[in-house]
């Protein structure tokens, strides 16, 4: 494996057309949000964007596999506990602690296996992860396994907190209808706040680049050049294909075929926010640009 490159952001920014545009670099494989995989592959119902069944998903089937026969004491609820902890706030400060401890040894090993396996079974060298979680990341840099490339990718936060607001039904569930939380503009911009502080220990490591979503939209060409130099890697940004992956929280729809993938610039509309409320957030925005 060679190395994973990690968005890193806020829900609702955008992470699903730059993972889309990422799985165009040669020798990768997009996982989507693999963080995910102890709970979306042992609960067994939905989909990979392959369009297998999870459990029956050539990939994440012989992940599970392969932790099993490599780890006697591989046990998925015990990890997916331990992914959650890992993910709470309070807990930041203390990753670089959780790597040297005994009591996470087993389990730093084990994540290190998950994505060893993942490169080896899929014959990729590059994985592409989308996760988005900050904490997520920044314990995978901690783990010195392999180099991560971290892109923060940031959206404004009045069309963050905007769509935030709105429901929107998760496509890998076919079974029943699943949606994704909504949240108040209070909470959003907590978080949102808290994402941007958060990446500031991301900006440290050795690979960090800092991507708008309103200027990728803008000026695709110009900001796709600068995320070629960045990680290094050539792809085709004139002709970018929706790729099949096997994305674990992306839309199964993309196993369909290889469409192309259109970047344009948005035409905002706030309408879940009030007046008062956008132009509030408008204002923590610019603030928190030049504070942060
Ligand atoms: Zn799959």
């Amino acid at each position: 494996m060679k190395k994973i490159i990690y968005i890193a952001g806020d829900g609702r920014s955008g992470s699903t057309l730059l993972d889309s545009i990422l799985s165009n670099i040669e020798n990768s494989i997009s996982v989507g949000e693999c963080h995910r995989f102890w709970i979306r592959f042992y609960e067994g119902e939905s989909l990979c964007s392959c369009g297998e069944e999870m459990i029956h998903c050539p990939l994440w089937s012989k992940v599970d596999e392969q932790l099993k026969q490599n780890f006697t004491d591989y046990d998925p609820i015990e990890f997916k506990k331990r992914v959650k902890e890992i993910q709470l706030f309070k807990n930041f400060s203390e990753i670089p602690n959780i790597v040297t401890s005994a009591k996470w040894s087993s389990f730093c090993q084990q994540v290190k296996a998950f994505y060893t396996i993942i490169a080896a079974q899929s014959n990729k060298e590059i994985i592409v992860d989308s996760s988005k979680s900050v904490a997520w990341g920044y314990f995978l840099y901690h783990l010195s396994f392999v180099d991560i490339y971290f892109i923060h990718l940031e959206r404004e936060l009045p069309s963050v907190a905007n769509s935030w607001k709105k429901e929107m039904q998760l496509p890998e569930y076919t079974n029943k209808e699943v949606f994704m939380p909504t949240k108040s503009t209070a909470l959003s911009t907590k978080l949102w706040l808290k994402i941007k502080v958060m990446a500031k220990k991301l900006k440290l490591t050795p690979h960090y680049l800092f991507v708008s979503y309103e200027k990728l939209c803008e000026h695709p060409e110009a900001q796709l050049q600068q995320i070629k130099l960045f990680l290094d890697e050539e792809f085709q940004t004139d002709a970018l294909q929706m790729l099949p992956t096997h994305a674990i929280g992306g839309n199964p729809m993309r196993a369909k075929g290889s469409a192309n993938i259109e970047i344009k610039a948005q035409k905002n509309r706030y309408n879940n926010l009030s007046k008062i409320e956008y132009f509030g957030l408008k204002a923590i925005n610019n603030l928190a640009k030049s504070l942060i």
